[in-house]
């Protein structure tokens, strides 16, 4: 064998030993928090993408939009023929959003059906995508989600996406992963696509 060979063979057993060994360390057994934040695009498609996992997996996951776009969702029209119930934010908000009681009344009325899915056992993951801006307009109280989250059913996961996640979102969780805008294919004048922007 070559000497870079050896070499690379002792680098990758060494790797293999520090794996194995945080492998046995992990032996928790619950639910995940996890946020995904930045302004990168590939938040709500990594939530969905989790989703898909779940599914696959024969178990039982739920969505809640909380920004209703301007264009229909790929996702939901897929998702919810394998069972997969969505509660979409329905009246008023996109973002530009202009009415402020109309706005928080919708928001309101979208958190009590994602506080359903967070008290409901039998779903092993919820996506709150986009609810970080709940937060920061204020239409949801912060407090209120937090208790929500930390009273779910123990084995239940969680993500939550969207830009600028609060502070104590990111504490009370488990994986948070900031998305890193590097260039973005809208900033040099192409349209948002179906299928691959929604
Ligand atoms: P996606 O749904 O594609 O994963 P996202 O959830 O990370 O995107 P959002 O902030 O929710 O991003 O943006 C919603 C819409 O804006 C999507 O159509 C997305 O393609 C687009 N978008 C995302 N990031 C950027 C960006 N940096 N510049 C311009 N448009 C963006
Ligand atoms: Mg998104």
């Amino acid at each position: 064998m070559t000497d870079k060979n050896e070499q690379h063979k002792k680098r990758q057993q060494k790797v293999k030993e520090q794996v194995d060994q945080r492998i046995e360390q992990a032996q928790i057994e619950k639910g995940v928090l996890q946020v995904i934040t930045g302004n990168g695009k590939g938040k709500s498609t990594s939530g969905f993408g989790t989703v898909a996992r779940c599914v696959g997996h024969g178990q039982q996951a739920a969505v809640v939009q909380f920004i209703k776009g301007l264009w229909e969702c790929g996702e939901r029209n897929l998702l919810e023929q394998v069972g997969v119930p969505f509660a979409v934010m329905e009246t008023g908000f996109t973002w530009e959003t202009q009415n402020r009681e109309a706005d928080t009344q919708a928001a309101q009325a979208t958190w009590q059906q994602a506080k359903q899915f967070l008290a409901d056992d039998n779903i092993d993951l919820v996506l709150l995508d986009e609810l970080t801006y709940m937060v920061s307009y204020d239409y949801i109280d912060l407090d209120e989600v937090l208790e929500a989250l930390a009273n779910r059913p123990t084995m239940q996961s969680v993500i939550i996406t969207g830009r600028g996640a609060h502070r104590r979102l990111t504490e009370l969780a488990d994986t948070v992963s900031e998305v890193r805008n590097v260039k973005h294919a809208f900033d040099s004048g192409v349209k948002a696509r179906a299928g691959f922007d929604f």
